[in-house]
């Protein structure tokens, strides 16, 4: 099958040519591969211009004999020929040649040269053209130029996709049943023709000179439609199958108790608020999911501050009260150690009743402390364990998990959630519900495509009381002002945050920068406590810090990134970011969700240094103008992948191999659509058909789209 590998024993040999090396680091292993390798423009070589009309600044190909050549000295080394066409002449320039060229190009010799004609006092001239000797016809299509690489000359290239083309036999894998009865679609004055893919494929590779090159370029031609809808097609087909696959997996049946009784019920009643009408939806959600025998795998995202820890606690009460537990992960220590602080408040007094507790596992903890927790873990006493990427760890042994919960789960990769989903303990050949969380609000294309295995739940509404935080750009230059507001805020009674800048790449650099600037304002703001907290400083001690800004001890915290997600103190009412244009926009708006907690009026003072050419580049002046425009977390993340294309949503599932690389979200919401919808009808009735489509585009790839 020329599908599979081209003979794969030479491949994992080590003889390989530098050239064929550079093809498998671009994965371009198989004849399919190369078939999708498609060009990044294109050369028209099909034409020849006559030197008399060739228009200045145009590229043209012309073809003449050449009538005189040497090699001059001055003002440089260089090669002068003039070719003469019968309309006119024009002289190619060479600064770089060798002999065989040079004789390639010997007087009486017939060429044709490809390149920007230029204009200038000694005549027409081109510089370094392309040139080769004039034979044969002139081709019927117009030249690829694929995307190559040092090591990869154009023309091996070419060849290379030439006989792959050639060979691979492509037969379409979509029925033509199934296939979008949309006019893009359609061979152009063939009724109601639809392109098949080899065909789009030999055209895209090489198509005719009439072709319209915009549409080739913005990829709308039909050939690139069907192109795209085939990949968008793998997509959905892949992640349907991961679906499905779960689907006959075997989960512990997590009931919720009567109505009124056992911890779910208790710790409703133990709020000191009201759930707000979205977390009730989204609840329920949850609810449903976790008394089925499949295993969830459900995404909760709402915005920073619309209450996701409290839905996390109740899921996690059904699933203790079924009898099972559950396990919560978090990125940082940090916010591991508040989800503890809090479902401690919450539930310890609940679980005491019951002789259980709620244990904590993290990488600094002491190894007493942390042995009696694994204890606990293992006895099954603690029935709800929180913490960091610690309780992935072997030694963590649960007697009976039923429930995984993840917060802030695109900061972990794709091998720490599947340890944490294989985690024995479930009954034998059982896994856990999995519940991700996420402040980071997916674009609903993305959470379409890349996410479409996963069922999604959305807290689109904050609880009552928020003030809107008022975004405010200062340049830096006006940071006195700044540190004025700040004092006033402070002997109002009210703490800030200010946010020092990452220094990429220098952990060190950013510590110093940090501890100058609390140095810096402590001066400035003599009998203010002013704490420091950056993720260099040992766990107890961070400990120490957020604990007495959380108990409004310290008045101000100077911080690097660490604060960024979930951290909770209602009374903080300003956030200052110093060189906010450094910060991605999803970043942004999480650190500003750590004001406007409370009830009083809050603001977010984006601080931007304009660097040595006085100005924002263009980014960084999108970014801060979006914040500065918006509050809602969904429009935020809209703009953000509009600036930044998808690759930073996805966190764990980033991995390049993983993405689309013909389809964009942005322009090709109906061919997802349709993709969407074809992908179950076509694992139902054509299976084969949808394995092989699988198989040809994403090869061993689609794993990444699983975890
Ligand atoms: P996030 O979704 O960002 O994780 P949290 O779960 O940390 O948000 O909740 C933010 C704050 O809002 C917490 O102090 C939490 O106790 C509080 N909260 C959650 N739900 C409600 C509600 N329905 N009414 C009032 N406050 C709530
Ligand atoms: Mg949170």
């Amino acid at each position: 099958m020329s599908e599979a590998p081209r003979n794969p024993a030479k491949l994992s040999t080590a003889r390989r040519s530098p050239a064929q090396q550079a093809l498998a680091r671009l994965g371009l292993l198989r004849d399919i591969d190369l078939a999708l390798h498609l060009p990044l423009r294109y050369e028209d070589e099909t034409r020849i211009t006559a030197i008399r009309s060739a228009r200045e600044g145009e590229v043209a190909q012309i073809e003449g004999v050449v009538v005189h050549s040497e090699v001059q000295l001055h003002p440089r080394r260089q090669l002068v020929v003039v070719l003469d066409d019968g309309s006119g002449r024009c002289e190619l320039r060479f600064f770089s040649f060798y002999p065989s060229q040079q004789k390639t190009m010997a007087v009486g010799e017939r060429l044709r040269a490809r390149g920007e004609l230029r204009g200038g006092f000694w005549g027409r001239q081109m510089v370094h053209p392309a040139f080769r000797k004039a034979q044969g016809p002139l081709p019927a299509a117009l030249t690829p130029v694929y995307p190559a690489s040092a090591q990869l000359p154009q023309a091996y290239l070419r060849r290379a996709v030439a006989t792959a083309l050639a060979r691979v036999p492509l037969p379409d894998t979509v029925p033509e049943a199934l296939l979008p009865p949309l006019p893009q679609f359609q061979v152009k004055n063939e009724g109601k023709r639809l392109w098949g893919l080899r065909e789009a494929l030999l055209f895209l590779h090489h198509p005719t000179p009439d072709v319209a090159l915009a549409t080739l370029q913005d990829h709308s031609h039909p050939a690139w439609q069907r192109l795209k809808a085939e990949e968008l097609l793998a997509q959905q087909l892949s992640q349907a199958t991961a679906r499905a696959q779960r689907a006959r997996q075997h989960a512990p049946v997590l009931a919720l108790p009567r109505a009124g009784e056992g911890l779910h019920a208790a710790l409703l009643a133990r709020l000191p608020f009201a759930l707000t009408a979205a977390q009730q939806r989204v609840g329920a959600e949850i609810a449903a999911d976790l008394a089925q025998a499949q295993p969830m795998h459900r995404l909760l995202q709402g915005d920073v501050g619309a209450g996701k820890t409290v839905v996390a606690a109740l899921a996690a009460c059904q699933a203790m009260d079924a009898g099972w537990q559950c396990v919560l992960m978090a990125p940082t220590e940090i916010l591991a150690r508040q989800h503890f602080a809090k479902l401690v408040q919450w539930l310890a007094p609940l679980l005491e009743a019951r002789g259980q507790a709620v244990a904590w596992l993290a990488g600094g903890q002491r190894k007493k402390e942390r042995a009696a927790m694994l204890a606990q873990i293992a006895g099954g006493q603690a029935a709800l364990v929180v913490g960091t990427h610690a309780v992935i760890q072997e030694q963590v042994q649960l007697a009976r998990l039923g429930l995984v919960v993840i917060d802030e789960q695109h900061r972990f990769g794709v091998a720490q959630r599947l340890a944490l989903r294989q985690k024995p303990g479930a009954a034998a050949g059982a896994e856990p519900h999995l519940l991700m969380m996420t402040a980071t609000p997916i674009p609903r294309t993305l959470a379409m495509s890349y996410y479409a295995d996963l069922d999604v739940s959305t807290i689109d509404e904050l609880p009552p009381g928020r003030t809107p935080v008022v975004t405010r750009l200062i340049a830096d230059s006006r940071r006195d002002e700044v540190i004025a507001r700040l004092r006033e805020q402070v002997a109002g009674g009210r703490q800030a945050y200010w946010v020092c800048p990452l220094i990429e790449e220098s952990e060190a650099l950013d510590l110093r920068n940090a501890t100058a600037t609390h140095t810096e304002l402590a001066g400035e703001l003599p009998g203010v406590r002013v704490g420091l907290l950056h993720s260099r400083m040992p766990a107890p001690e961070k400990q120490a810090v957020m604990q007495a800004f959380q108990a409004g001890e310290l008045a101000l915290l100077v911080c690097t990134t660490v604060i960024e997600v979930g951290v909770d103190v209602p009374n903080a009412s300003l956030m200052v970011v110093e060189h906010a244009e450094r910060f991605g926009l999803s970043q942004l708006h999480q650190l500003r969700g750590r004001v406007g907690r409370g009830a009083a009026a809050s603001a977010c003072v984006l601080l931007y240094g304009t660097g040595e050419g006085g100005r924002l580049g263009p980014g960084a002046r999108e970014r801060l103008r979006a914040m500065v425009q918006s509050q809602d977390g969904f429009e935020i993340a809209r703009r953000d992948l509009q600036i930044r294309g998808p690759g930073e949503f996805l966190g764990a599932r980033q991995s390049g191999d993983a993405m689309l690389r013909f389809a964009d979200l942005a322009t090709d919401g109906a061919l997802l659509q349709w993709a969407r919808e074809t992908a179950p009808r076509m694992l139902a009735e054509y299976p084969e058909l949808a394995r092989a489509h699988i198989a040809r585009w994403l090869g061993g790839k689609s794993e990444y789209l699983k975890a």
